[in-house]
């Protein structure tokens, strides 16, 4: 069992100031994996205090020797990405298969996207090239704390901290107290890169300890958060006496529009993709709506394909899906599924209780509900957990008003081959993000949402900016 109590302050490994044990379990087997200890405000106020004595000289620093420690940082982080993908697989369950690529390699990717973006931005440029002594100056926040979720827990981590130094920020991550392991490799791969003391800092904890503290903190002067969006809420709350930036990504309930003339993957597509992770991904197509035409053949189609989904332990090798993160999920999963057999639903596949062959483990079954109408509460809770809702529609109009029927509006899917029907879906879809017949945004496309699934944009050049304020000075010579 891993022992981890320390925390990375100020370029070194310090004690906690009141160590309080915190237990990491394997969801997989239900044991304990490792123990960390929660902060405490001593210790948040140290990580902050090194971050403030740390920001004027990194804020200084050119940008280019900033891109220079962070491709040394990639360099790390590609040679101890096997370890990476063994903590994310053992601490929050992702199959190691997919902790190895999409986990991992989403880290990577994001890395390699900052690195680009930040070689072509320009931190000082003029208004206009009438107005050439007016310049719009591009300068760090300053002391920016990041607190991130476990369900991509590198993912998360990258598109903040790298971003940050990019900016020219200094930091405070806490990460989630559930996926505490891969953050602390993570610090340790900054030390190894040589980012100067002080400016990248960790402290363990959870939300209404290091969490609060941090969001409330006088010396903060940006919260970048991802998360659910009661957290969120409470984050801006807890932020807004300081007047901080705040940039949320929170919760999604995303909307996969199925028109009769889709190719003929669109539905196994839209399946396994709600199934990646276990179902849980904000932005994971949980609601899909099929035009009533094709609406029988698909659900047997959906229920043919998680016939083939299999269930397994996060450490074995394969494309299975893994566990659910932890029990307080399981239970919640399970509730939620219980409420949508009593309140109607039909069941297609799966249903309450685990899969057959596990007794231990927060292993839920693939399931899938058909006959779900806007007000059954699976349709409006973010279930997060591999459960599908399928819904008919009669026409695009319909279609429209069951997608933006939520409170979430992070991304949606649109499945059709007809170019004009697609463009226009886009354009009145309420989210921060669309994707059409299964293509993947392009690298360094903003990644964000709206309405309470937030206000920010992470990825390239969009996520840089966040961590910048813009100064207006005229008179410029
Ligand atoms: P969570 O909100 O419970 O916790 C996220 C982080 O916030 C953790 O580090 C936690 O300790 C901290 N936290 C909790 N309450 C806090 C508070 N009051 N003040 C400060 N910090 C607090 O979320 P989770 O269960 O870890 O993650 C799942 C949620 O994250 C889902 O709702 C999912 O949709 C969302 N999510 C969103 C995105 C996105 O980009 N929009 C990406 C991934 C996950």
């Amino acid at each position: 069992m891993i022992e981890k109590r320390q925390f990375y302050i100020n370029g070194a490994w310090v004690n906690p100031a009141a160590p309080r044990d915190h237990n990491v379990i394997d969801p997989s087997t239900e044991e304990v994996c490792a123990v960390i200890s929660l902060g405490d405000q001593a210790d948040t106020d140290a990580a902050v205090a090194a971050a403030k004595a740390a920001w004027p000289a990194w804020a200084a620093t050119p940008a280019e020797d900033r891109i220079a420690l962070i491709e040394k940082l990639l360099e790390v982080y590609m040679s101890r990405s096997e370890e990476m993908a063994q903590a994310i697989s053992t601490e929050m369950g992702a199959p190691i298969d997919l902790a190895r690529t999409a986990q991992v390699g989403a880290g990577m990717a994001h890395m390699k996207n900052f690195i680009n973006a930040a070689k072509g931005f320009d931190f000082n440029k003029p208004l206009s090239e009438k107005f050439n002594d007016t310049r719009i100056i591009y300068e760090p926040v300053g002391v920016a704390a990041l607190i991130t979720p476990w369900n991509w827990p590198m993912n998360q981590i990258t598109l903040k901290v790298v971003a940050a130094l990019v900016a020219g920020c200094t930091m405070v991550l806490k990460p989630s107290e559930e996926s505490p392991l891969d953050a602390l490799l993570f610090a340790e791969m900054v030390d190894a890169a040589g980012i100067p003391a002080g400016v990248f800092n960790l402290v363990n904890g959870d939300g209404t300890g290091v969490g609060t503290q941090l969001t409330a903190h006088k010396d903060v002067d940006m919260v970048s958060f991802t998360g659910s969006t009661r957290a969120g809420t409470a984050i801006s709350k807890s932020a807004a006496d300081t007047v901080k930036k705040v940039h949320l990504e929170l919760g999604g309930k995303g909307a996969n529009v199925i028109f009769a003339d889709a190719d003929d993957k669109a539905v196994s597509r839209g399946v396994m993709h709600m199934m990646n992770n276990s179902g849980q991904s904000c932005n994971a197509p949980s609601r899909m709506l099929v035009e009533r035409a094709i609406y029988d053949q698909a659900v047997e189609q959906a229920a043919a394909t998680v016939a083939k989904v299999q269930v397994g332990n996060a450490h074995d090798e394969g494309r299975h899906i893994g566990p659910v993160v932890n029990e307080v999920q399981f239970n919640k999963i399970q509730g939620l599924i219980e409420k949508g057999i009593s309140e109607g639903a039909r069941l297609v596949t799966g249903g309450p209780g685990r899969p057959d062959g596990f007794n231990r483990g927060f292993y839920v079954r693939p399931t899938i509900f058909a006959d779900v109408t806007p007000d059954m509460t699976i349709y409006r809770e973010e279930i997060f957990g591999p459960v599908l809702c399928i819904s008919p529609f009669d026409s695009e109009e319909e279609a429209v008003e069951m997608a933006n029927d939520t409170v979430y509006g992070l991304t949606n899917y649109v499945q059709t081959q007809d170019g004009a029907k697609a463009n226009r879906m886009a354009r009145v879809l309420r989210s921060g993000m669309v994707e059409m017949n299964g293509q993947p945004r392009g690298p360094g496309a903003p990644f964000g949402g709206i309405k309470q699934s937030g206000n920010g944009r992470e990825g390239g050049v969009f996520g840089i900016e966040d961590f910048l304020d813009i100064k207006a000075v005229s008179g410029w010579s």
